[in-house]
């Protein structure tokens, strides 16, 4: 039986309604960045592709995250797709840092522009996905009783789109609403005159807690880990500004690479230790100047403690600066992990917020949370009275949304055991054991490491460049062999231990989520683009394909 006769046969057992089972030649998961530009090359290519989305519209997490203050923390001009030059011409970002409404339009321009919607089926989420090795397909299942059975399966599932909802002691007997910023309702939610708790101080928590404190009558913060933070210095885009990018783009397009923060640069291992002067010299220039460029102003501050203490000791010394509380100044100043090595925060106002009058941080290393209560929140000392509570706690990062799905490859084997002891992925692009699927940005891709929307579409590029060889080739099935991706994973693991990111329990290693396997997932080494690109030119070294 062919996986479309399985799938029919399997729907009329099961389902009530007539089953709908659908062919396609590539079924793309996850309509955010990297799933719709996945669908636009896939139908360029002139293959069958059905997208599947459980939201109701494009834009994966920024259909999501409409918590008060979510913006980018890459410029805009960067954070935006670079293969459409008409759409670079037609597309005007308001601002430095677009906030969540105009990156969804951005999303959703791109969706009507290129005429992607009548490919994907919204509010659907896939179930299950099972290999058929006889007629080379994957069949899909959907929590709608639909499948889909497709020859290439491409997943672009996101590395932030599965809540992190903490088992907090009597969270479900709270009296009041309890937001995830990472689910955030739609329509206004008006804090005016209440007593508001914020759970979390990663990216989303420092976004979200001046805009809270705003409106709030009273803002109680809970902080476990205090984060580094640097001021965004947000500002209206002008012309100026737009025509000073362009060629940087272009560069960036020729050139395969980008300079972002948070990667480590080739020179990194050999470049000196400057002086502390110097160096607190630049960091006062890069904070002036706002966002993230503080991780590049020297290119070993990602892998020399000697020089990162130094920019930690500057953050620090802001804090004290910003803060006049002296005791919150302390509670907020990282003292126990690099500067980088968690996802550096990019704030508007954050740290000052602190000051008002009526916010107040509470903090959980010295004071630890006991327990949710009907009408607030208690920890050892002290008991809160809250009308809402917000949890930015974060997600369960890169591995989430996959392990979500019951994803059964080769010989049945699930993905969820495959990667028990931790995540494996041949250059982050496909998993030995899962022919003909790919994943958009997985683990072992930098991915999440500088800006998303360039890796999804490098990966996008190189799928769709790859799939193209093959049907010149009349290949129609492709898995990477075993060994390639373990020695890639070693190297995955050796760049990261050559740098300062495993000095913090970050979402990066999986450490914050109770039971997780602790491994390096991102890809912190040199030169991605080019070594993926090269592998492609050596007739896709490391992969069977036949
Ligand atoms: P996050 O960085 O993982 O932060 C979660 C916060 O919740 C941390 O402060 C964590 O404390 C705290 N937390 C988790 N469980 C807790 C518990 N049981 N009790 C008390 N505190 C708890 O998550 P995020 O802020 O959503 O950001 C995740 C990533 O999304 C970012 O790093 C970034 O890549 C991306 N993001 C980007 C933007 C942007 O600026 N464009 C905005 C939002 C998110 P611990 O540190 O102690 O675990």
């Amino acid at each position: 039986m062919t996986g479309l006769e399985q799938a029919s046969a399997a729907d009329r057992v099961n389902g009530a309604r007539p089953p709908a089972v659908a062919e396609c030649d590539a079924v793309v998961v996850g309509a955010g960045f990297g799933g719709i530009y996945a669908i636009y090359r896939l139908r360029q290519l002139g293959l069958r592709v059905i997208g599947i989305e459980a939201g109701a519209d494009v834009g994966g997490t920024w259909y999501w995250n409409r918590y008060p203050g979510a913006r980018c923390d890459i410029p805009s001009l960067f954070y935006s797709y670079t293969w459409s030059p008409e759409l670079r011409q037609e597309w005007r970002w308001s601002e430095k840092y677009a906030a969540q409404p105009e990156i969804l339009d951005y999303a959703r321009r791109v969706a009507d522009r290129f005429h992607l919607r009548a490919a994907i089926r919204f509010d659907t989420r896939v179930t299950t996905a099972d290999w058929d090795e006889a007629s080379r397909s994957w069949t899909l299942r959907t929590d709608r009783g639909d499948s889909i059975v497709a020859s290439y399966c491409v997943m672009a599932t996101g590395n932030l789109s599965v809540p992190n909802k903490p088992k907090l002691r009597g969270l479900e007997r709270f009296g009041g609403p309890v937001y995830h910023t990472g689910q955030w309702p739609h329509g206004e939610i008006d804090f005016s005159g209440q007593r508001v708790a914020v759970i979390g101080t990663g990216s989303s928590g420092v976004q979200t807690i001046p805009l809270i404190a705003k409106v709030a009558r009273r803002l109680t913060v809970f902080q476990r880990t205090p984060n580094y933070s640097v001021p965004s210095r947000n500002a209206p885009l002008s012309d100026a500004d737009v025509a000073a990018a362009e060629p940087v783009i272009a560069k960036y397009r020729e050139s395969l690479e980008t300079p972002e923060f948070g990667r480590v640069p080739a020179n990194a291992f050999d470049a000196p230790v400057p002086e502390r002067d110097v160096q607190w010299t630049r960091y006062e220039e890069l904070w002036e100047q706002g966002g993230g460029g503080i991780l590049t102003a020297f290119p070993n501050i990602l892998t020399n403690e000697a020089v990162n203490d130094v920019a930690c000791e500057f953050v620090r010394d802001k804090i004290r600066g910003i803060v006049k509380d002296e005791t919150t100044a302390e509670a907020l100043s990282p003292k126990d992990y690099p500067l980088g090595v968690k996802r550096i925060c990019i704030d508007s106002d954050y740290f000052a917020t602190y000051n008002l009058p009526h916010v107040e941080l509470v903090d959980l290393r010295e004071e630890p949370l006991e327990a949710v209560t009907e009408t607030g929140v208690a920890t050892a000392t002290r008991s809160f009275a809250l009308d809402a509570l917000v949890l930015a706690t974060g997600y369960d990062a890169m591995t989430g949304a996959l392990a979500a799905m019951e994803i059964r490859g080769r010989d049945g084997t699930s993905l969820k055991a495959a990667w028990a002891d931790g995540p494996s992925a041949y250059l982050g692009l496909m998993v030995s054991g899962f022919p003909n699927l790919f994943v958009v940005t997985g683990p072992g891709s930098p991915s999440v490491i500088g800006n998303v929307i360039h890796a999804c579409e490098n990966h996008v590029e190189w799928i769709t460049a790859c799939l193209e060889s093959m049907r010149a080739k009349g290949l129609t099935r492709i898995e990477p062999e075993h060994d390639a991706e373990r020695g890639w994973m070693a190297h995955v693991a050796d760049a990261a231990s050559r740098t300062l990111y495993p000095k913090a329990n970050s979402w990066y290693q999986g450490a914050n989520i109770t039971g997780k396997p602790r491994v390096f997932m991102p890809y912190v080494g040199q030169g991605y683009r080019h070594r993926i690109a090269q592998i492609a030119q050596r007739d896709y070294e490391g992969f069977i394909r036949r």
